[in-house]
């Protein structure tokens, strides 16, 4: 099952280790052939290449949009050797076996990244190069392909352990991932003309993306497990730059997103910080500066942000930073990290810092996958978001300006725990979290347990609940839980309203002496 490299056609976009490539190739008396700008380069540096335009008689032509689409190329990739009929097609026809393809695509991914416009990314699809890989891939009974710089070392390594030739293993692995990197190609083709047409998620039907990493194992050490990112340039863990520390697991990837995802909903408005567990907030604070929203963060529920993942929305300086190093915590993230900041956390070489650039946009359109057995479901993400205007009065009594303030914070934190969720706010921080209950008025009971534990760990003469307020990111099916709020203290509640019980909840609220409001909207995640 071996089969020799005697010729091969290059034509790459991305020129990186191309060079070296091309003389490693031509060392072990591979024939190179190649479009305009690999062949160039592949010239520059001293080689000998033939243009394929000599090969198929045509130039290259329409701006690059034609110039391996020809019989002379694509029966040099598709014939097979040991059939009679193809070898005497070749010869018929003058048409001469490529061996070898090595191709990487026009950079659409990046164009649409780097916000091109619609025309430029048109005419950054690749037509030729995803054919020709194909063509190769579909022929790995005789033909190599490669189409990442980073497989070029694997490819010359089989060739100088096979004496210039591959086995069918090697070229049936690289035919599997030519495959996968055509179908990420279109499927990110397909996605970006959904999101420029407007088309709301569940239509655009293609879920792809590129392994950006093999992880070490996945939720359990058991489980293997990878990394893919959907080509998008929007700030978050797939593309903020890692400053120090241990490669992110599975867990931490998955934490460090929900903490950012939530972090960012408070904007540019003033400083905030969320500690994640488990992709649960454990705290959420604002504060007057970072470090004043990380400590009052903290102090929500500090035996479970012991080991978590913090997401700041500002630029981290040196005394947050030194507070945060204060305990054991696996990640911190943040648009930015001053040089303090930086010195601080450089004699914590376990701590992963990672830096985003920037926030990211709530309100901005995006897709979430959900994997069932046999399926998955697709559905837009959770870009709901409320303002004051929104918020319908149902009691007697009105909610303060300060209650506002704080519910309105209680929901946007609300929206980032796991259902059932419950959330006790006072004075922009949170100091009780129910998450992940089959049952409202447990979530209720439990975050108001915690906030009881911690009052005593700080030595409070009563639990902070007293005077806060409370969101429930969907309605009160009963009375129970809103009164549960309302003994551990809470004075307003904010949650969506539209139970078959919403006048007894009401009822319940008035007798209470609560403010409640109503959002309209709710917030499952599970
Ligand atoms: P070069 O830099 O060598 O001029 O162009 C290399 C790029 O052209 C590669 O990304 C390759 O996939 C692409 N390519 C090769 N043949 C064709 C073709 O016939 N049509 C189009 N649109 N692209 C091609």
């Amino acid at each position: 099952d071996l089969a020799p490299v005697r010729r091969a056609l290059l034509s790459v976009s991305d020129k990186t280790g191309l060079v070296d490539l091309g003389k490693a190739l031509a060392d072990k008396g591979v024939e190179l052939l190649s479009t305009g700008g690999t062949a160039k380069t592949l010239r520059e540096a001293g080689l000998s290449v033939k243009d394929v335009a000599e090969v198929t008689g045509f130039p290259e032509m329409m701006d690059g949009r034609v110039k391996t689409l020809h019989p002379a190329v694509h029966g040099g990739l598709l014939a097979l050797r040991d059939n009679d009929a193809h070898v005497k097609a070749m010869e018929d026809h003058d048409i001469a076996p490529i061996d070898l393809l090595v191709v990487n695509l026009y950079p659409f991914e990046a164009t649409v990244a780097a916000s091109a416009d619609y025309e430029t990314c048109v005419e950054n699809i690749d037509i030729g190069g995803p054919a020709m890989i194909r063509a190769a891939a579909k022929n790995h009974a005789f033909v190599n392909v490669v189409v990442d710089p980073e497989d070029y070392a694997a490819l010359l390594a089989e060739m100088d352990a096979m004496d210039g030739q591959t086995t069918y293993a090697f070229r049936q692995r690289l035919a599997q991932t030519a495959y996968a990197r055509t179908g990420a190609y279109d499927a990110a083709v397909s996605s970006w003309m959904a999101e420029a047409l407007d088309q709301p998620a569940p239509r655009r039907k293609v879920v792809a993306g590129t392994l950006a990493q093999t992880l070490r194992y996945g939720e359990n050490p058991h489980q293997s497990a990878a990394f893919y990112k959907d080509g998008s340039s929007r700030p978050g863990v797939a593309t903020a730059v890692q400053h120090q520390g241990k490669e992110l697991s599975y867990n931490n990837i998955n934490d460090t997103d929900a903490a950012f995802e939530l972090v960012s909903e408070f904007g540019t408005g003033g400083p905030a910080c969320a500690i994640i567990k488990h992709a649960n907030p454990c705290g959420v604070a604002t504060g007057a500066t970072l470090k004043d929203a990380y400590v009052r963060a903290f102090d929500c529920d500090r035996t479970s942000a012991f080991g978590g993942i913090i997401a700041l929305n500002g630029v981290l300086d040196g005394a947050t930073a030194e507070e945060i190093a204060g305990i054991f915590t696996e990640v911190v993230i943040a648009p930015d990290a001053d040089d303090d900041a930086r010195a601080v956390f450089a004699k914590k070489p376990n701590l992963r810092l990672l830096t985003t650039g920037g926030l990211a946009d709530p309100k901005a359109p995006g897709r979430m996958v959900k994997q069932v057995a046999g399926g998955f479901l697709l559905q837009d993400r959770d870009s709901g978001l409320i303002t004051a205007d929104n918020l319908q009065v149902m009691t007697k009594r009105q909610p303060s300006e300060q209650e506002i303030a704080d519910m309105l914070f209680a929901w946007k934190v609300g929206k980032h725990v796991k259902s059932n969720a419950i959330v006790y706010v006072k004075d922009g921080a949170t100091v009780g979290i129910g998450a992940g209950q089959m049952s409202r008025v447990d979530s209720a009971r439990i975050a108001a347990r915690k906030s009881q534990d911690m009052a005593e760990a700080l030595g409070l003469d009563a639990p902070l609940t007293q005077g806060s307020v409370v969101a429930s990111d969907a309605f009160f099916p009963f009375p129970d839980g809103l009164l549960t709020a309302a003994e551990a203290g809470a004075t307003a509640v904010i949650q969506p309203g539209g139970s078959m019980r919403d006048q007894d909840v009401i009822a319940a609220a008035d007798e209470a002496g609560l403010a409640m409001v109503f959002t309209g909207i709710r917030h499952f995640r599970h």
